[in-house]
């Protein structure tokens, strides 16, 4: 039964939530089944993006955030955490040394950081494009007004990350104390589409709460979204947060979800996350060996790099970026994969 639910995904039937849920369910329980639901999300990565593997890499740009997200190790009434906030003057240098290393893609991260200005932002994307005319500038902010997202696709900005979090309302209301609120955050994720970003969406697989059928419903909200990116990763526990003795998330599950999404999106720009990589030695492999083609490696400055605890004992290849590109092209290597060095826009349509 489950083996002709994947058939169908691969002619690109569309599954209906019964459907998705026996699929998963029959993915996490049975180890042949999983296996051919990644084997043929694998396919499906190759014909569309090869061998090679995107890379994007990250800056860290503030640990400081007004969200108070049950899970993360940022969030504001995490006393503990150390707080920092990069300057314009420390984005320019990591990118300074991301061009030189190949990257074309910069993803300036953070948390909801008040002092982050659209002012400050859109001065800091002019100076990145007007330095880097050819690379894709992604942004994972978070929260921000629709007039805030277009002015700063206008100073330069290509792409953004919002993960959805939890499509299911009472999940995210759970899991978002005194946040806005799920429909504001779609809200958000249209926004960004009118403002023509490629959009990634995404969530976390097995936070406190989640059921198979709670991942069903992310996974019907990204069908009929059609983001150009999808992050997924497993959650982990931080131990400042008050999930933080809570079991890490499935890496079956997850393996599974990411291939289910590969299989629905054959185009979409899937990481395989750091969070992977944490949960599991091999974990960044085994996602790409899911249909994953995207990794981030971190370029932000060594000092801060411990500070920017989402979650803890976070995967990296060493504080250098050089040694950690090599790093991972041996990895990739092993499993006859290699790193992509173009900018890897969705379908290259750059926008
Ligand atoms: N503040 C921005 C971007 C930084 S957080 C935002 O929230 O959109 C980036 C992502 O990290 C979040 O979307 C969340 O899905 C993930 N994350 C946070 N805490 C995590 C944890 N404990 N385990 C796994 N992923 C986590
Ligand atoms: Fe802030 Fe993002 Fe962490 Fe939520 S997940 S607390 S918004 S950094």
């Amino acid at each position: 039964m489950t083996k002709s639910l994947v058939e169908r995904l691969v002619n690109g039937d569309k599954l209906n939530a019964s459907e998705m849920g026996q699929l998963l369910r029959g993915a996490a329980q049975d180890p042949t089944m999983l296996q051919l639901l990644r084997d043929n999300a694998v396919r499906t990565a190759r014909q569309q993006f090869g061998l090679g593997i995107y890379i994007r890499g990250l800056i860290e740009l503030s640990s400081y955030c007004r969200c108070n997200c049950l899970y993360c190790g940022l969030r504001r009434s995490n006393r503990d955490a150390e707080r920092y906030r990069l300057s314009a003057e420390e984005v320019l240098e990591c990118c300074k040394e991301g061009y030189k290393l190949g990257f074309r893609t910069f993803v300036l991260q953070g948390g909801e950081d008040g002092t982050h200005s659209d002012e400050w932002l859109e001065m800091l994307i002019c100076q990145m494009r007007s330095l880097y005319p050819d690379v894709a500038i992604t942004l994972s902010l978070g929260e921000r007004s629709e007039a805030s997202y277009i002015r700063l696709k206008r100073a330069g900005a290509n792409r953004y990350l919002l993960r959805h979090e939890a499509a299911n309302e009472e999940l995210y209301e759970s899991l978002h104390p005194d946040s806005k609120g799920l429909a504001y955050r779609l809200q958000c994720a249209e926004a960004l589409k009118r403002a023509g970003y490629q959009v990634g969406l995404g969530m976390m697989i097995g936070v406190k709460g989640q059921t198979i059928e709670h991942i069903v419903e992310d996974l019907m909200l990204i069908e009929r979204m059609q983001p150009e990116m999808v992050g997924i990763g497993p959650f982990l526990p931080h131990k400042a947060t008050p999930l933080g003795s809570e079991p890490a998330g499935d890496l079956n599950i997850t393996l599974a979800t990411i291939a289910i999404v590969r299989l629905m999106l054959p185009k979409a720009l899937l990481p395989s996350t750091t969070a992977l990589a944490t949960l599991t030695p091999r974990g960044r492999l085994e996602g790409i060996l899911s249909g994953a083609n995207v990794v981030m490696p971190n370029l932000s400055p060594s000092n801060v790099r411990a500070k920017y605890a989402i979650y803890e004992n976070k995967a990296s290849w060493g504080k250098e970026a050089a040694e950690g590109l090599q790093a991972l092209e041996a990895e990739l290597q092993t499993i006859g994969y290699h790193i992509d060095y173009s900018r890897g826009d969705f379908d290259n349509l750059k926008q």
